[in-house]
């Protein structure tokens, strides 16, 4: 019986994993942003195919805790035992948020261990169905005739909807030509848009494309450099940049984050089953269906994440400061 224990913890060592982890409690994944949203669709299918790679029946569940642009989630994150039953996925705005909010609850660089980043995603601005401009051009034209009239939804401050906003208000030089509205997600200003109580808004490809596709809303241009050929709905939607815009480029990015603390045994399992799922074939065909790219093996790596996001936040604080806007 000794010399089987003995086994075990051996194997236990090699493979680097957490003995007994994670047992029959569930491993929740905080998503920082209302249920049915972009990060909430990555979320759920991150979670379903690590389900299957963790093997051994690890439960996930996809826990939302939306708000504030997705700072109530992290903190809440943040401040979790670290003891790998707690995770979070969270996009840009782990970077953005920093030169938003002057009282930010928790450190982005500090505060979480990195488990490797998942995607990146374009953008769409789209409209709701009643809009009179069938193209960019007209869009734009639309939005300027009407300044100071127009609602612009988003997922709270900092998010990438927000941003994306800020940036291209700014790059169309009509900063505040419309009023934002802000949403716990951008599930439910979708339904906001779809229903026409808000006009414009600028969200991931990977909640819009349905959208687009049933006709429910306009949508006039994407935020990548090109537009995106390869796409079988998306290929039709010029750039911003195509369109103008000079340099406009903005591809939302998620990554996967366990509080601070959580055993290192645990963080090497978690990323371990991260990495097998985000090479699940069936995980890939759905976020490229949805306009998502799965990220490269290096960009899979704790340390290549923490570096790209210490990167992006040194890179968007000027972007935001230039296009304003200030948050307590
Ligand atoms: N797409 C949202 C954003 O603008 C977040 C969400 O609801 O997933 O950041």
């Amino acid at each position: 019986m000794k010399r089987l224990l003995a086994a075990a913890l051996a194997v236990t060592a090699l493979s680097g994993f957490a003995q007994g982890y994670p047992g029959s409690k569930p491993i929740s994944i905080v998503v920082p942003f209302a249920a049915g949203g972009p990060t909430d669709r990555v979320a759920r299918d991150l979670a379903e195919a690590m389900r299957k790679t963790m093997g051994g029946g690890a439960n996930f569940v996809v826990e939302n805790v939306g708000g504030a642009g997705g700072t109530i989630g992290a903190t809440k994150v943040a401040r979790a035992a670290p003891d790998g039953h707690t995770l979070m996925l969270f996009h840009i705005g782990m970077a953005s948020t920093p030169a938003l909010y002057r009282k930010l609850q928790y450190k982005p660089l500090e505060d979480f261990e990195y488990l490797g980043l998942v995607n990146e995603v374009p953008m769409t601005l789209i409209g709701k169905p009643q809009l009179p401009a069938n193209t960019y051009r007209d869009f734009e034209a639309y939005i300027r005739a009407n300044s100071g009239k127009l609602n612009l939804a988003h997922a709270g401050l900092g998010s990438a909807s927000h941003i994306c906003g800020l940036m291209w208000q700014h790059a169309i030089k009509l900063n505040d030509a419309m009023t934002t509205i802000p949403f716990g997600g951008t599930a439910p200003a979708m339904n906001a848009l779809v229903g026409g109580q808000v006009d414009v808004m600028c969200d991931q490809t990977t909640n819009t494309t349905g959208q687009i596709e049933g006709g429910r809303v306009k949508a006039f241009a994407v935020t990548t450099p090109k537009a995106l050929s390869g796409h079988k709905l998306l290929k039709d939607y010029p750039s911003l940049q195509e369109m103008g815009l000079k340099d406009f480029n903005l591809t939302i990015w998620h990554g996967l984050y366990a509080p601070k603390g959580t055993p290192p045994a645990v963080l090497t399992q978690l990323n371990t089953a991260m990495k097998a799922a985000l090479k699940d074939p069936a995980f890939i065909k759905k976020q490229e269906g949805l306009g998502a790219v799965v990220v490269t093996d290096k960009r899979m790596e704790p340390e290549a994440h923490k570096a790209f996001v210490a990167g992006e936040i040194a890179k968007l604080k000027p972007v935001i400061e230039a296009a304003g806007k200030f948050a307590d």
